[in-house]
């Protein structure tokens, strides 16, 4: 089958590798019907992380079971499954603590997991799932074509956003400010306006993103940043500052913008991978009484109350992909992620 490689900074390639293959008896393979393009996978391509030897890439995907293994019970043959970006056993004490992303046998898409076997790139025509009964979920019947996109975004994005509004404690009544335009920023306005919130007020600077953000349930736009940004917040929360804010960015720059717009005894919901020498200001979050939580999310947490409300047409975070390539041109969805030029690029091999 054909797979996805990054050699090196810009050097992204769909390659033939070998078949993936029931390995041990708690294995899946799925077909591979979308994957995408994550704006983690930028980190790699753009050398801010190293790449010290060619190795698969992707932890978004959607497909079709292709085979189980004997001990395999949750999903058959023949069912269509999401894939949420960890695997996880469903067993172990953090798994059923609702943080699987911790999970004791824990394993990453494209990488050797703990029994020594690889676990395919999601960005393939094809994967090897470990642990198929605590990582896949699998969709009733056969979704159209139309809910593909909203279903893929399950997978990361939709469930990572929701799990900023969740630690931000978002709820009925409330103003919520989101940090951040990209896929997980705009899902995180779809998740505020699901839990509740009163008012939605996106930050972001796009003209294309803007209306995203307003398509899925922003009231408001603010395209200032920084200083000027949390004045602006100001101004429009009558000098009080929100309720909730979302970061969902990672930089140093954006959890000083989220604080910053956060009333005293507000909160912030961060799930921006840190980057750029992002800290917590203590002495601000001690005097102003704000709360921070939040981190990775564990995605596969989330996944059965997100797919009820996408099959239900409740919520469309499908929207947030903007362009739609065939696995062969690859290399250009990661170009287009890189430059901006697509909010979320969706392969279908
Ligand atoms: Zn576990």
């Amino acid at each position: 089958m054909r797979a996805t490689l990054i050699h090196g900074p810009g050097d992204i390639r769909l390659e033939e590798v070998p078949d993936p293959q029931i390995q041990v008896p708690t294995d899946a393979v799925v077909r591979v019907t979308a994957s995408c393009v994550c704006g983690s996978d930028l980190w790699p391509y753009r050398g801010v992380r190293p790449t010290k030897r060619p190795r698969r890439i992707g932890h978004e995907l959607i497909g079709v079971v292709e085979d189980v293994g004997s001990e395999v019970t949750t999903v058959r043959r023949g069912d269509f499954v999401v894939a949420p970006f960890a695997l996880s056993d469903g067993t172990c004490a953090h798994c059923r603590h609702g943080v699987q992303t911790s999970c004791e046998r824990g394993a990453a898409w494209g990488a050797t997991d703990r029994d020594g076997y690889l676990v395919d790139g999601g960005q393939g025509e094809a994967v090897r799932v470990a642990m198929a009964d605590g990582t896949l979920v699998a969709v009733p019947g056969h979704p159209d074509d139309a809910m593909l996109p909203s279903l893929l975004a399950l997978s990361d994005v939709m469930g990572t956003g929701h799990h900023a509004a969740l630690a931000a404690g978002v709820g009925p009544g409330q103003t919520v400010v989101v940090v951040g335009d990209g896929a997980v920023g705009l899902c995180a306005v779809l998740a505020a306006r699901r839990l509740g919130a009163e008012r939605v007020i996106a930050m972001s600077r796009h003209t294309a993103r803007q209306a995203v953000a307003l398509d899925l349930g922003a009231d408001d736009v603010v395209a200032e940043r920084g200083e000027e940004g949390v004045a602006r917040i100001e101004e429009l929360t009558g000098g009080v500052g929100a309720d909730a804010v979302l970061e969902c960015v990672g930089m140093k720059e954006s959890m000083e913008q989220a604080i910053g717009a956060t009333r005293p005894g507000g909160r912030v919901g961060y799930v921006g991978v840190p980057a750029g020498g992002a800290e917590l200001p203590i002495a601000q979050l001690f005097s102003d009484n704000i709360s921070v939580g939040g981190g990775v999310a564990p995605v596969r947490q989330y996944l059965p109350e997100l797919l009820e409300d996408v099959l239900s047409g409740a919520i469309e975070p499908g929207k947030v992909f903007d362009v739609e390539l065939p696995l062969s041109e690859v290399a250009t969805a990661y170009t287009a992620m890189d430059q901006r030029t697509a909010i979320k690029t969706l392969l279908r091999p």
